[in-house]
């Protein structure tokens, strides 16, 4: 093929354009959110998202813009920008307020020299109204059956009028007017379509990444989350000399809760003792994490505490989980767990060194008699 034959109108180049710009921001944001979490920094996804589709799409309008600026046909970009304002407006659901936007278009203008033209004017205050529109639609119509007619609905006719203005100030004949409004048109389905599926995509790989993670039963997270957790924690705190401490418990006899209450009341044991557990960490420190690591064993990782610091909250459970019986239809299920303690040591070589302390000293309440805590 030679470039002769390449000659692909600008339409379908733009197309392909923005879907190129969508698929880049999509794939940047989700490293940005696996380097994120990697690193334990505590920003909520949807916050990264927000500023990030912000900070990208004010890029992207900008050095797009740079290209024409000041020329008889800066208006030939106006399509993509509207279509970065609409996904900012509508798909990041940032509850910008629609008065923040004010400051940006100025600097637009400025930057575009049109400040001096009232037609520029009417096209600002249009498009703080459509911005406007676009978070009502979201916030009131997102979850209906036809959000995406009230979308469309919106967009066209704001599209429309923003193209009315740029007919004004340029004299564009009624044909390239028509045909903007009807590219940016399809734009906007595209755009609806596209980051529609690549949302729910998201969305279906983090219920897996939740399925795979968390134990049905209880609700708390598993030993595979334990694993991959505490090997970044076990790297991170021998690094840089923080403290690590664990706690381990495994509940009394519970063989024994099966076979005299049956499987029910057992699995009622464990969602109680998840319970009361989680209730105590809550109200201590919500950086302290319980996982369900074996069948009536659990593991509690406390980042950044040392052994007198831990105990507090290992006494606190202790006494919680001992002291109430657990309700199983009319009867009184009393149930007693063993725990073992222990903290990072300069000499642990893996993170399986420091469990297997922490394991051994489980035992050692076990074979003393259970219920009671072994620190060392
Ligand atoms: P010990 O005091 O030495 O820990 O005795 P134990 O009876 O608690 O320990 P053992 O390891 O002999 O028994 C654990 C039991 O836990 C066996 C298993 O059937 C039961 N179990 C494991 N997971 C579940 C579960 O999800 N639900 C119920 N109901 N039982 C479970
Ligand atoms: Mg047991
Ligand atoms: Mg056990």
């Amino acid at each position: 093929m030679t470039w002769l034959y390449w000659r692909v109108p600008p339409f379908v180049t733009s197309i392909f354009f923005v879907l190129g710009v969508l698929t880049l921001y999509w794939v940047l944001l989700n490293w940005m959110i696996s380097w994120v979490h990697r690193h334990h920094i505590d920003i909520a996804d949807d916050m990264l998202n927000a500023w990030f589709g912000v900070i990208y799409m004010l890029l992207f309008v900008f050095s797009m813009q740079t290209l024409i600026v000041g020329t008889s046909i800066s208006w030939q970009f106006m399509n993509f920008q509207i279509i970065a304002l609409i996904f900012c407006g509508y798909f990041l659901n940032i509850h910008l307020r629609y008065y923040a936007l004010l400051p940006v278009v100025l600097v637009f203008m400025v930057f575009n020299h049109s400040i001096f033209y009232w037609q520029s004017w009417g096209h600002a205050a249009t498009l703080l109204l459509f911005f406007w529109s676009l978070n009502y639609t979201r916030i009131h119509f997102q979850k209906h059956r036809y959000a995406w007619g009230y979308y469309m609905m919106v967009s066209t006719f704001f599209g429309g009028v923003l193209w009315v203005w740029m007919k004004l100030k340029f004299n564009l004949d009624w044909t390239t007017f028509f045909q903007e409004w009807i590219y940016l048109i399809i734009f906007e389905v595209l755009l609806y379509g596209y980051v529609t599926m690549l949302t729910n995509d998201s969305e279906l790989k983090l219920r897996l990444a939740k399925f795979a993670n968390h134990d049905a039963l209880t609700q708390t997270e598993n030993y595979g989350a334990y694993t991959s957790e505490i090997e970044g924690l076990f790297s991170d705190s021998t690094k840089n000399h923080l403290n690590l401490s664990m706690m381990m418990f495994d509940i009394d006899h519970f063989k024994h809760v099966n076979d005299t209450y049956g499987h029910l009341a057992g699995d009622r044991v464990l969602q109680h003792v998840v319970t009361v557990a989680q209730t105590v960490i809550d109200a201590n420190d919500p950086n302290v994490k319980l996982y369900r690591t074996g069948g009536e064993e659990f593991n509690i990782v406390f980042p950044g505490y040392d052994l007198a610091s831990t105990t507090t909250i290992v006494n606190q459970i202790f006494t919680a989980i001992n002291n109430l019986d657990v309700k199983f239809d009319d009867q009184q299920i009393p149930i007693s767990i063993s725990v073992g303690v222990s903290s990072l040591a300069c000499d642990d070589q893996t993170d399986n060194d420091f469990y297997n302390r922490v394991d051994q000293n489980l035992y050692h309440s076990k074979r003393n008699g259970r219920m009671q805590i072994t620190t060392a």
